[in-house]
């Protein structure tokens, strides 16, 4: 992992960004890869400067046009989750958002397939992809809520926004064994995990949480 860091590189201060790691695996983040990856991710440069002294604490913060960029701990969770997968080949993140959770899929995936249905903000992830040398990443301004079915199968799809109901036909762009991570709900919330069988599949309910909604359209 070696990132080309923009800014203020006290901001990127191993300590800082040690103490995240420490917290996530105190509130149960089990694997190693993903705290190693967690802690060198520079997330400052996902948020706007004035934010960028928050950008280490585990709180999801604001990124503009109305979105947020995720708590490191639900992007921690939602990674361990998928790379309990089979491969390592292909994973498809639907939100984009600024870019984090993509940036963190990128160390661990071979391709990441990542898809925002607001313009402004998947233009700003591909220069910040870009600026940070993260190039593995194919990122699309659409909707991504019927998944990306020219690409599939994935190894894993992780829906980064609230679907109002279990989206189950994204089923078929998994391979056998391959896990696909969202949440569900409207203002109550949880992160499921639906695995594909030889012959179906399992949910599993997980925890609450808060997500901004999965939208239909473009903007
Ligand atoms: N993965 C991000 C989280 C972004 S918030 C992170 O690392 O912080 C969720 C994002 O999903 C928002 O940017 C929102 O615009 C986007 N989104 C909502 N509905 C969508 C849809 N149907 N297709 C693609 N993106 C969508």
């Amino acid at each position: 992992m070696n990132f080309n860091i923009p800014g203020n590189s006290g901001m990127t201060s191993a300590r800082t960004r040690a103490r995240l790691v420490e917290r996530l695996r105190a509130s149960g983040i089990r694997s190693e890869e993903v705290l190693g990856v967690i802690g060198e991710v520079p997330r400052h440069a996902f948020v706007d400067e004035a934010l960028a002294h928050r950008a280490y604490d585990d709180v999801s913060l604001p990124i503009g046009h109305s979105q947020t960029i995720s708590q490191p701990y639900i992007v921690a969770r939602m990674t361990e989750l998928a790379l309990e997968s089979p491969g390592r080949g292909k994973v498809l993140e639907i939100g984009t958002g600024c870019g984090y959770q993509t940036t963190v899929l990128a160390q661990c995936f071979k391709t990441v397939y990542s898809v925002e249905r607001i313009g402004a903000l998947a233009r700003t992830a591909r220069e910040r992809l870009s600026q940070l040398g993260v190039h593995n990443v194919r990122l699309r301004h659409g909707d991504g809520s019927k998944g990306q079915p020219d690409a599939a199968p994935f190894d894993a799809i992780l829906i980064t926004a609230a679907a109002p109901i279990v989206p189950e036909f994204l089923i078929e762009q998994l391979v056998i064994g391959g896990r696909l991570v969202f949440p569900v709900g409207t203002t109550d919330q949880e992160l499921r995990m639906i695995e594909r069988l030889e012959d179906g599949h399992q949910e599993t309910r997980l925890e609450k949480v808060r997500f901004v909604p999965l939208l239909p359209g473009l903007a």
